[in-house]
């Protein structure tokens, strides 16, 4: 294995699990934390939660659990061109979005809607509670149990309020601190998976057709010099050709920007990164053309009338879902009852019944809700 950076995240220098416990035998705590991930309920329920099309639209869609793999394997990559700690970087970004309501943004939207007298919801604080409280797997404690670094990498962001109600690992937000060189990867490599992602899905989707992405100076550049090379190709694989090359440019754009950061910096410790500026990201050239990708999904894609109907009925079932149970809690399945009956175990939602619902709610898969709406509202079934 190659030597990692003095600054990348070790066993050393971390901050370990919120309890102890005997350190693994044949693998490094980081990647525990890792199979740990890949063997929850949440990872799995991620094959049927929205990116941006409902589940059920088309079988070549990406889903929140492809997203997090093309993730995870971005990151992975970047922090071992870094010489970063790999295994950490992926065990975030296998997590990042375990907390996501189902029907993608729409969802989350519309339970931070319901939940705004209770507290909100946030789906990067939902990510923490499922890994921290919500998973059942281990007979010694609540949760996964995740090293304190995967759980910094899981909390991207989080209001100063919020943020005072969270031991430790809400600090770096109130002392202005910055996450691991891995974390800040994982933000990244996000961002670079779904804005290429989703011109290949919009394009499949036929929401977006190819002659629009002229305006996209990315898309249009390495689409020329596809067809340069390549006179003969059209179709799907001039899209896929094209897209890969994207990909390709912003990741080494990312590494030789990332890189001259770092050197300028000059870091020692894993504590110098915290004090630094942020050091993961593009070029001020490669940014400008990044946000102008992002600008064009937000006109062409997010906003198209055909995903605005469905995002407007998803809000629908969140809404109704939510109302229902919080009207009559005997509607809830019994742990959910119980729950909504105790004392809430999380001092940014101290309503239980709140609390309860949104946990419920936000386990749901895109068609489980829908079934769950069907089941509640649909006449004819009694
Ligand atoms: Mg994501």
């Amino acid at each position: 294995m190659r030597e990692r950076a003095p600054y990348a995240v070790s066993e050393t220098n971390s901050k370990g699990r919120r309890q102890t416990e005997p350190p693994p035998q044949a693998r490094s705590e980081f990647q525990r934390d890792r199979d740990r991930i890949v063997h929850s309920t949440a990872f799995r329920r991620l094959e049927y939660k929205t990116q941006v099309f409902v589940n059920h639209e088309g079988d070549l869609f990406r889903t929140r659990l492809t997203h997090s793999i093309e993730v995870a394997q971005l990151a992975r990559t970047i922090a071992r061109a870094l010489d970063l700690n790999d295994d950490l970087t992926e065990a975030i970004a296998l997590a990042h979005d375990l907390g996501h309501t189902p029907f993608g943004h729409a969802g989350q939207d519309a339970l931070n809607a319901c939940m705004c007298a209770f507290g909100g919801f946030e789906h990067n604080l939902q990510s923490l509670r499922t890994v921290d409280r919500l998973e059942e797997r281990y007979a010694a404690f609540d949760g996964l149990n995740l090293m304190f670094e995967t759980r910094e990498g899981i909390l991207k962001h989080c209001s100063p309020d919020n943020a005072r109600h969270l031991d430790i690992l809400g600090r770096r937000f109130l002392d202005n601190q910055r996450p691991s060189l891995e974390a800040q990867i994982c933000n990244l490599a996000d961002e670079v998976a779904y804005n290429n992602h989703d011109i290949d899905d919009g394009l499949r989707s036929g929401l977006i057709q190819i002659e629009q992405l002229d305006e996209v100076d990315l898309f249009a550049r390495h689409a020329a010099q596809a067809r340069a090379e390549y006179p003969l190709l059209g179709g799907r694989r001039l899209i896929h050709e094209t897209i890969r090359r994207m990909i390709g440019a912003q990741v080494s754009d990312l590494l030789t920007a990332s890189r001259r950061r770092i050197a300028d910096a000059a870091p020692k410790t894993l504590r110098d990164i915290h004090h630094a500026q942020t050091l993961i990201g593009f070029s001020p050239a490669m940014a400008a053309e990044n946000r102008q990708l992002k600008n064009f999904l937000h006109e062409n894609l997010y906003r198209h009338y055909e995903v605005v109907r469905m995002t407007n009925k998803a809000r629908r079932v969140i809404d109704e879902l939510f109302q229902t149970f919080m009207n009559d809690i005997r509607l809830l399945p019994p742990q959910y009852q119980q729950m909504a009956q105790g004392e809430s175990d999380d001092p940014l939602i101290p309503d239980a019944r709140a609390r309860s619902v949104a946990d419920y709610i936000a386990g749901m898969t895109d068609r489980y809700a829908m079934k769950e709406h069907r089941r509640l509202f649909a006449i004819g079934e009694i």
